[in-house]
C-alpha cells in the first residue's frame, strides 16, 4: 500500500512506512478519513491568498519583460493587463496542478493537514491532476454545485472528484 504521509510504496504487509516510519495500519482512522466541507474550504482560503501574492508577482515581473522582448518602453494598456491576466491564469493552473502531483497537496493542504489521493490511496498523476482541475473550473461555471456535492456523499467527494477518481482525506500524523 502506498504511504499516505510520503507516497512511498510498501508492501502490503508492512506495518509501518519504510520510508518515513508512519504507522500505516493507523491510515483506517483518523489519517485517510474523508475531509469534509469546511476543512477544504480553509485550505481553500490560504490556497486563494498564496496563489494571489505569486501570480501578482509573477505578471509583474513579466510585462517588463514582454517590453524589453518587443523592443518597446511603451506597451499598450490592453497588453499589459492581457499579459499579466494569462500569467496569473497560467500561474493558477500550474500551482493547482503541480503541487498535487508533486506533494499531493497544496500549501492550504499541508496547513489544513489533509492531502487528494486516488480512491485506492494511490498518489495522483499528472493526468488526473488535470482532470481534477478541469472539474474544478466545471464547479467555477455550474455555480459551485461540484463544491457542494462534497457534503452530499459519505466519501465526501465534489464533482472534480468524481471526475478524476480521487478523494480528500486526512494525513498521518507522524510519530
Ligand atoms: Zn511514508
Amino acid at each position: 500500500m502506498y504511504c499516505i504521509y510520503c507516497n512511498k510504496l510498501n508492501s502490503d504487509e508492512a506495518k509501518f512506512c519504510m520510508n518515513c516510519g508512519v504507522a500505516l495500519m493507523s491510515q483506517g482512522h483518523p489519517a485517510g478519513k474523508p475531509a469534509g466541507f469546511w476543512i477544504r474550504f480553509f485550505a481553500e482560503l490560504i490556497d486563494i491568498v498564496v496563489v494571489l501574492v505569486i501570480a501578482n508577482m509573477c505578471a509583474t515581473a513579466t510585462v517588463p519583460l514582454l517590453g524589453l522582448s518587443i523592443g518597446i518602453s511603451n506597451i499598450p494598456h490592453q497588453a499589459v493587463e492581457l499579459t499579466a491576466m494569462l500569467v496569473a491564469a497560467f500561474v493558477i493552473s500550474f500551482y493547482e496542478i503541480w503541487m498535487h502531483v508533486r506533494f499531493g497537496r497544496t500549501l492550504g493542504k499541508m496547513a489544513a493537514g489533509i492531502k487528494v489521493v486516488t480512491v485506492k490511496n494511490e498518489p495522483v498523476t499528472y493526468k488526473l491532476s488535470f482532470l481534477r482541475w478541469l472539474g474544478k473550473m466545471l464547479n467555477l461555471f455550474t455555480l459551485g454545485f461540484g463544491f457542494f456535492m462534497i457534503v452530499l456523499n459519505k466519501d465526501k467527494r465534489g464533482v472534480h472528484d468524481y471526475v478524476a477518481n480521487t478523494k480528500v482525506v486526512y494525513l498521518a500524523t507522524k510519530k
